[in-house]
């Protein structure tokens, strides 16, 4: 990552410094060229006024003229020629076209009265060709009577071109050796923060003793990975203490009634002369914590059961009176033996998408737990109710009721309110966690009210339509 970032960032600089230098590089080119060819025009116009003046182009016999010509031709490092109106070689420098007739564009141009200019990168070398003209004033533009054809040398400015490329090139260097600096330090800032925080997270891991990994960072989004992480962290660890916590509760629940068990028969194997009503007395209590084993077994498989997905409800349309009139019959012998009366309240006929199974055991556990938890003599109302989307059962008692600070707990696996009264009731805590988990398969949700002394109401609200969820 480091050796990416150094590339974007240097390439990002480098990239419009190139651009800028080649930039420049061709300004200067193009100030230095108009510059010398205005140079040359002007000597040019000059020397065609002095030939025009001087009849040059009728007869080359005037010594100052034709020295002047070479002198031009020397400050050009190149040459000069001169046409007359017939396209006629009258002068040339070189001696090489001397009388010679030109046939070319340029000449002719010029005797159109234009200037032309032609430059031959290959050899640096620039043609200048003027009209040679007579009487020409501020008023008039004269007559034409010739042409001269200037060929100078740009030499001297190629090699200044040559210099002032040779000075960016050697500028930019520079420009890109302090960028390759700076990339560098950038690019190692920002991972070395990284590098730093995959270091914390590492030596963390290895210490676990929560420590947070989130500390000071220039990079705001550095710092919130650190604090992402921490707050993973603290997931894991409110995940593995709540194991923890299950499978010690787990161990001590199961141990109970193997202690009991241990201590009936350890007595009966220990006492030399046990008289029978005492043997059976002790079996059948040895009996009844086997049963509690079972159950407590039972119920912790219902609950891992239950961890597993919803994938694994077996939805199907339920009549929900009928079932919670079946769990009422069901549980009514329960209800009589302590006085209790039970009463069934349905507003309208509720068909609902649900797993039956698993809202049964919802049910029987809530109306169960009324019972149990009731005074004799009491009353349990149960009353169903829906509209468009869920449908609502409500149950409600008349018993000990559950502390405000507990209402929250009693989900919990293996809370108990009143640890002796539960037992005696054959609770093993795990009743309302297993109804909380399988309302949440279906999506629903279950809430309770209390007042102790008064009663309390659990109401359990599931969607009427069961929407699988994409996994
Ligand atoms: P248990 O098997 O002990 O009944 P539950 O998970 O069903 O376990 O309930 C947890 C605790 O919540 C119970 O031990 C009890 O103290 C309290 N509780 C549950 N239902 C009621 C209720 N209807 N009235 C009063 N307390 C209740």
């Amino acid at each position: 990552m480091r050796a990416r970032l150094l590339c974007i960032v240097f390439a990002a600089g480098m990239i419009p410094l190139y651009i800028g230098m080649k930039l420049l590089q061709a300004m200067h080119w193009s100030q230095s060229y108009e510059t010398r060819l205005e140079q040359v025009k002007e000597h040019g116009t000059t020397l065609a006024g002095l030939i025009a003046q001087n009849g040059y182009l009728q007869q080359q016999s005037q010594a100052e003229v034709t020295a002047r010509i070479y002198t031009l031709a020397d400050m050009l490092d190149g040459n000069v020629m001169l046409v007359n109106n017939g396209l006629v070689v009258v002068k040339d420098t070189t001696g090489r076209q001397d009388g010679k007739t030109l046939v070319s564009k340029e000449p002719i141009s010029a005797l159109n009265g234009e200037t032309s200019t032609y430059y031959n990168e290959e050899e640096g070398v620039a043609e200048v060709v003027l009209p040679i003209v007579l009487g020409a004033s501020a008023e008039s533009t004269g007559q034409v009577i010739g042409a001269m054809i200037l060929e100078a040398s740009f030499g001297d400015i190629i090699e200044e071109q040559k210099q002032f490329q040779n000075n960016t090139i050697l500028l930019s260097a520079c420009a890109g050796m302090i960028l390759l600096v700076v990339s560098t330090v950038v690019s190692g800032g920002m991972t070395g923060s990284l590098r730093t925080l995959a270091g914390r997270i590492d030596d963390i891991t290895e210490a676990n003793d929560g420590t947070r990994v989130t500390e000071d960072d220039n990079y705001a989004e550095v710092r919130q990975i650190a604090e992402a992480v921490d707050r993973m962290m603290e997931r894991a660890a409110a995940t593995e203490k709540s194991r923890q916590e299950f499978v010690s509760n787990v161990s001590h629940e199961l141990k109970t009634p193997l202690t009991a068990i241990k201590v009936l028969s350890d007595s009966l194997i220990l006492e030399p002369d046990v008289p029978i009503e005492m043997y059976r007395e002790f079996i059948t209590d040895i009996n009844a914590e086997i049963d509690r084993e079972a159950k407590i077994v039972n119920d912790l498989l219902s609950l891992v059961k239950l961890d597993k997905t919803s994938g694994e409800l077996n939805i199907a349309e339920v009549n929900i009176n009928e079932l919670l009139e079946v769990i009422l019959k069901r549980l009514k012998p329960l209800a009589l033996k302590r006085g209790i009366e039970m009463v069934f309240e349905s507003y309208r006929t509720v068909v609902a998408e649900v797993d039956e199974v698993k809202v049964s055991l919802v049910f029987s556990n809530l109306i169960e737990n009324a019972i149990k938890y009731n005074r004799d003599g009491g009353k349990v109302m149960v009353s169903l109710n829906a509209d468009h989307r869920f449908f609502y059962v409500k149950i409600e008692d008349t018993g000990v009721g559950i502390p405000e600070e507990e209402q929250g707990l009693v989900f919990d696996r293996f809370y108990r309110v009143d640890k002796a009264r539960s037992r005696e009731t054959g609770g093993t805590g795990l009743g309302l966690s297993i109804t909380k988990g399988a309302v949440q398969m279906h999506r629903g949700s279950i809430k309770v009210q209390s007042i102790p002394g008064v009663g309390s109401i659990f109401t359990v609200r599931i969607p009427l339509s069961f929407v699988m969820t994409v996994q």
